[in-house]
């Protein structure tokens, strides 16, 4: 009997852009874990008057600060205790530091970590060609162009481009992404529990790699050659 009693626990790691939330929940979906992301966790106990800890979240939220690390290591640890995660969960936007890969590495029994890798330059020509019209209908210069060049086939509204996408404002997302990311995959790396993934496919590409990668470790588990 494998003595791993969760055997799904799994981290999946990727700069903005990679998809990773997408392919956490289709991980989490196919095998029957919860998707855990620390965003929706902070939601719910500040929504939960009766959880102690609700008031002291909803005090940092409301001002728009953030809420420091410690505490939001405690509700991860707590998260990750709770009855449906009894055979694992899938998490992706945490850990977000060196020091919360060394948090979740003494406070949980981490299965899998997958590394989505795209190059900075996909990224950056992925979301610097995204154009919106003010009913938020989206398009892409290459990838999803509009019939009319600057005009929304949907509502025939202008196209313009979002501060959000703008090269600027992308490579500074990037910057910060790799200072703090670049350090817990060699955390990652070090242990080597570090799974690469190609990011510059499609969905599907990308999410075949990771099951793969699963069901090859999990028949070596299992003594299926
Ligand atoms: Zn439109």
């Amino acid at each position: 009997m494998n003595k791993n009693e969760k055997p799904f626990e799994i981290i999946v790691l990727g700069p903005p852009l990679s998809g990773k939330g997408t392919q956490t929940e289709l991980v989490a979906k196919t095998f029957d874990i919860p998707h855990i992301s620390t965003g929706p966790i902070l939601h719910t106990i500040k929504s939960d008057v009766s959880n102690p800890l609700s008031s002291e979240v909803m005090g940092y939220m409301d001002k728009g600060q953030l809420v420091p690390t410690e505490l939001v290591n405690r509700l991860v640890a707590d998260r990750i205790k709770q009855a449906d995660c009894k055979f694992g969960y899938a998490m992706d936007g945490f850990p977000r530091t060196l020091e919360q890969a060394q948090f979740m590495d003494v406070s949980a029994d981490v299965d899998y970590v997958f590394s989505i890798k795209i190059s900075d330059t996909t990224i950056i020509e992925r979301m610097s060609g995204r154009r919106v019209c003010k009913n938020g209908h989206t398009w892409h210069m290459k990838y999803s162009p509009p019939k009319v060049e600057g005009i929304c086939d949907d509502c025939g509204e202008q196209l313009f481009q979002r501060d959000d996408d703008k090269e600027e404002t992308v490579k500074a997302r990037l910057e910060i992404y790799h200072r703090e990311t670049d350090a817990i995959i060699k955390f990652y790396t070090d242990k080597g529990m570090l799974i690469e993934i190609d990011g510059e496919t499609h969905i599907e590409g990308v999410f075949q790699q990771i099951v793969k990668k699963m069901v090859v470790d999990l028949r070596g588990k299992i003594g299926w050659k």
